[in-house]
């Protein structure tokens, strides 16, 4: 049996699996890719430019790390995680098991496609899931945001502080708060599309325009940059019925990325800490792997 097992190769896992070597833990990561969503970005029409935090400066010294430790990972899926009597295991997708004395979780989320002409075409091409890491690149721009819970109203909220003009469409049977609604109306540059239904999105090598549907017709919106901002989903559903989910099925941590079963940590955008962050991944895995190894220390002696 292992100390210590790390599911999940993104800018989490792979800063725990640093540190966790660092401190010479018996460590093994068990992930579907190294990199996760690091290895993705967002690129706009004449916004390409110091502003952005690159995740490729982040993340590659820990990927390369981990590639030079071959031994220390598996490319692989995990499909069970199970606790019982201090040790867990881990079920991988080819059926054969891993067993440790802790386990961070450090898998992320995904998010939902909307399925319409024109999004796989332009995905990253003007068009993205997450408009946090870009608000800031749109000053004197224009943005269309689309969504269908409250994320696309915080969203719409933060990007026009810096847009000129920001359309966002509420997409029909979504729930959003009134207050926040209410807000969101005061704001002379944005205008809100009620019960909306995105039909397709076009362009040349970048985004340019989306088409729209509601009550008020179809129309055609132009602008600088498109986000579509679903609820993003926590990659838990190998966690075992005995392991505590939040109802998003995200893994609550508490300031030590402890999670309520002992020796199981987790971090980065799996814990729905919000911020969707390369470096607040990077340095909850580091808090997560320290964490850890507190625990491993207090729990067995490594030299016995
Ligand atoms: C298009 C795009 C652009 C972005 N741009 C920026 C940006 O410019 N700046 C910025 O700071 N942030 C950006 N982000 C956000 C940032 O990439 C994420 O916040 C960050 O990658 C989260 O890190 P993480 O380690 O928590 O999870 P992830 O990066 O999602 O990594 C999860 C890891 O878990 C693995 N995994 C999942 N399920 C399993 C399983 N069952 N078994 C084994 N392995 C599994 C995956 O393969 C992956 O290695 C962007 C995100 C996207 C999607």
């Amino acid at each position: 049996m292992r100390d210590l097992i790390i599911i999940g190769a993104g800018p989490a896992g792979l800063a725990a699996a640093l540190y966790a070597t660092r401190k010479r833990i018996d460590c093994l990561v068990i992930s579907k890719d190294l990199g996760g969503k690091s290895n993705y970005s967002v690129h706009l029409p004449e916004s390409e430019g110091p502003g952005a935090i690159r995740a490729d400066e982040l993340v590659t010294v820990y990927k390369n790390r981990l590639e030079y430790l071959r031994h220390s990972h598996r490319l692989a899926g995990v499909k069970e995680l199970t606790a019982s009597d201090g040790a867990f295991v881990c079920t991988l997708d080819d059926g054969s098991t891993e067993r440790a004395r802790a386990v961070i979780v450090a898998t992320g989320t995904h998010l939902r496609r909307i399925e319409v002409p024109g999004e796989k075409q332009f995905l990253s091409r003007g068009l993205g899931y997450s408009s946090i890491s870009y608000s800031h690149l749109f000053a004197g721009k224009r943005v269309f945001l689309a969504g269908d819970t409250d994320r696309v109203l915080d969203s719409t909220l933060e990007i026009s502080i810096h847009a000129d003009a920001v359309t966002t469409a509420l997409l029909a049977g979504g729930r959003y708060s009134p207050d926040l609604l209410a807000r969101v109306g005061e704001i002379d540059r944005v205008t809100v599309i009620e019960e909306a239904t995105i039909k397709e999105f076009r362009g040349d090598e970048y985004a340019r325009e989306v088409v729209v549907s509601s009550s008020a017709g179809e129309q055609t919106i132009a602008a600088d940059g498109f986000f579509v901002e679903p609820e993003p989903e926590p990659n838990t559903g190998f966690v075992g019925s005995g392991i505590g989910l939040e109802s998003n099925g995200s893994l609550k941590v508490d300031g030590e990325n402890r999670t309520g079963v002992p020796g199981l940590f987790a971090a980065g955008d799996v814990t729905g800490n919000g911020y969707e962050q390369i470096l607040v991944s990077l340095g909850e895995g580091a808090k997560a792997a320290l964490s850890a190894y507190r625990y491993l220390l207090k729990t067995g002696n490594r030299r016995e």
